[in-house]
């Protein structure tokens, strides 16, 4: 735990009730028994995407749940709300990289929450897609890992909720990441436009699916305490390639150091970077010229890393395959 809700030493009492304080809300300068704690980080949530018009015009929508506590708890929470914030379907829809036990034990999370919710859930497993596990695909293209595994899921994650009809994906990006891959783009980039912030990508009917992180204003901390408190399960090991470089550390670093000084920074420097709480369809999308799906150029970038793999583009095998896997999943209700 790095800053903001940590554990409380025990004895402290809740700002709200008599009973023992589990959490301290340091931005909000509030102690917080367990009750209390979901609470308040639920209603910080459902105001969020009230006042931001965030579903706005989603009635259905696609969940990317990886098992870990970001995604679960979102899962957890649009559930519970669902009817309050007007939804009338969420799907869960969770990759199968291949990594073993790491992979398997994910599956095995994502599943169980989504039995637990009465949420369907539909699992592609790569290696059944296109013959390939991640790490394969990685080594065979000569790419790292992070940035294949980032293509493939988008790739996947958009046909899935194309194919859906879905109104929108949802993904369980949190504040505190997506401040610091901001700056970090900023630095790297050294553009001060490279900072372009928003909670809703609007998408093109039919070939993009609108983007939205309903977690924008939930710190990171928050999650960790409420995905305990709720008993929401999550996975115990991590991603064999998970890896955090020193640019994107040090970022991390500086930005926990100075909310531990002023806490509601973090929350205030998001607010301040945000140039629209809705962002129009991105300009100049085309369709692959193999799979139909959308492109910057004239092949998209999953058709070009299997192309530069295995000698063929696997955009349109995958997206039959997929095709045929979200008929029987809606027809079936699970996958
Ligand atoms: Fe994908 Fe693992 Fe990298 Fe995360 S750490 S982006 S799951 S390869
Ligand atoms: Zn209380
Ligand atoms: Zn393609």
């Amino acid at each position: 735990m790095r800053d903001l809700s940590s554990p409380i030493e025990r004895g402290v009492k809740c700002s709200k009730c008599e009973r023992g304080a589990v959490a301290r809300v340091k931005y909000a300068k509030l102690n917080l028994c367990e009750d209390h704690f979901k609470e308040y980080v639920e209603k910080r949530f459902v105001e969020f995407l009230e006042k931001r018009k965030v579903l706005e015009g989603v009635r259905k929508v696609v969940v990317a749940v990886s098992g870990g506590k970001d995604s679960l708890s979102l899962l957890h929470m649009l559930a519970k709300y669902k009817d309050k914030l007007g939804l009338e379907e969420i799907y869960g829809i969770h990759i199968d990289l291949g990594l073993g036990a790491s992979s398997e034990e994910a599956r095995e999370v994502v599943l169980e929450n989504c039995e637990k919710l009465g949420v369907k859930c539909l699992v592609l497993d790569l290696r059944s897609l296109i013959g390939y596990s991640l790490a394969e695909l990685s080594a065979i293209s000569r790419r790292p890992p992070c940035s294949v595994c980032g293509t493939v899921k988008r790739y996947l994650a958009n046909l899935v909720a194309v194919e859906l009809g879905a109104d929108a994906i949802a993904f369980g990006h949190h504040l505190d990441d997506i401040l610091k891959y901001a700056i970090k783009d900023l630095l790297v980039e050294g553009r001060a436009d490279m900072i372009k912030l928003s909670p809703v990508s609007e998408g093109i009917r039919g070939l993009l699916a609108s983007k939205i992180k309903p977690l924008y204003e939930i710190y990171e901390s928050d999650l960790e305490l409420y995905a305990r408190h709720a008993g929401i399960r999550t996975v115990k090991s991590s991603c064999p390639f998970k890896y955090e470089d020193f640019i994107t550390r040090s970022i991390r670093e500086m930005l926990d150091k100075i909310e531990l000084e002023a806490p509601g920074f973090k929350l205030g420097l998001i607010r301040r970077l945000t140039t629209s709480w809705r962002e129009g369809p991105p300009a100049g999308v085309a369709s692959c010229k193999y799979c139909g799906m959308p492109s910057s150029g004239e092949v998209c970038s999953f058709c070009k890393i299997t192309a530069r793999a295995v000698g063929k583009p696997l955009g349109p095998e995958a997206r039959a395959k997929v095709r045929e896997l979200v008929g029987a999943f809606a027809a079936r209700g699970s996958a």
